[in-house]
């Protein structure tokens, strides 16, 4: 077994770890609004990773089997010895529940909560669809950044090719004084592409300011 990943803090939770392979410490996992046992007390399949609403990620609980002390039972295997014990669920076994959040690309990994264990798994499930939805918040805050980095570099690449079309249209008046080229036309088009620089500069600075500009454009 190589050396479990190291605990951080995120989503409101001080203990977020991520795990390679829940099956080596959890006997189940299943999506958050499918383990509830109350219908519809979560309502949706899950939370938009980006601002196209391209991908979601949602809850998951993760169940811990134990054998049930009342009735000896033994646990992961589900032996009952008693079954009528209603400290388990007739098998021998009691369970625990965590919290943890769907990695939507790798069927078997997942990010868990360390710090509560639940006995409740629709507690346990509402908490990993918050888990999920504060994950998913960072995720298109991420997307929102990245669009609105590239926005800028596209922008001030065509600033700067603007300026060389202004620079060009400088020489050719220069060039062209003795009336041989239209000057009025020249100058026009010199003052739309100062115009276009402005409008970009504008532009690069909303987008520095607030990242969200380039997703609500
Ligand atoms: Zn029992």
């Amino acid at each position: 077994m190589s050396e479990p990943n190291p605990e951080f803090k995120a989503y409101g939770s001080s203990r977020m770890q991520w795990l390679e392979d829940w099956r080596n410490e959890f006997d189940s996992a299943t999506d958050a609004h499918d383990a509830t046992t109350h219908r519809r007390s979560i309502d949706h399949t899950g939370w938009y990773l980006d601002n196209t609403q391209y991908e979601t990620t949602c809850g998951v609980v993760l169940r811990t089997a134990k054998p049930c002390a009342a009735c000896g039972g033994s646990g992961a295997t589900g032996v009952a010895l008693d079954d009528t014990c209603e400290a388990c669920d007739g098998e021998g076994r009691t369970f625990t529940y965590a919290a943890a959040i769907k990695d939507p690309w790798n069927t078997h990994a997942a990010l868990v909560d360390r710090e509560d264990t639940y006995t409740d798994i629709d507690e346990c499930a509402r908490h990993a669809d918050r888990l999920a939805e504060q994950y998913a918040e960072k995720a298109r805050e991420d997307d929102a950044k990245q669009l609105a980095e590239s926005e800028v570099e596209a922008a001030i690449a065509e600033i700067q090719e603007t300026r060389r079309a202004h620079t060009r249209l400088v020489g050719a008046v220069i060039k062209y004084r003795d009336g041989s080229m239209d000057n009025a036309g020249c100058t026009r088009e010199r003052a739309d592409l100062r115009k276009r620089v402005r409008k970009l500069a504008k532009r690069i600075k909303a987008l520095r300011e607030n990242c969200w500009a380039a997703v609500e454009s």
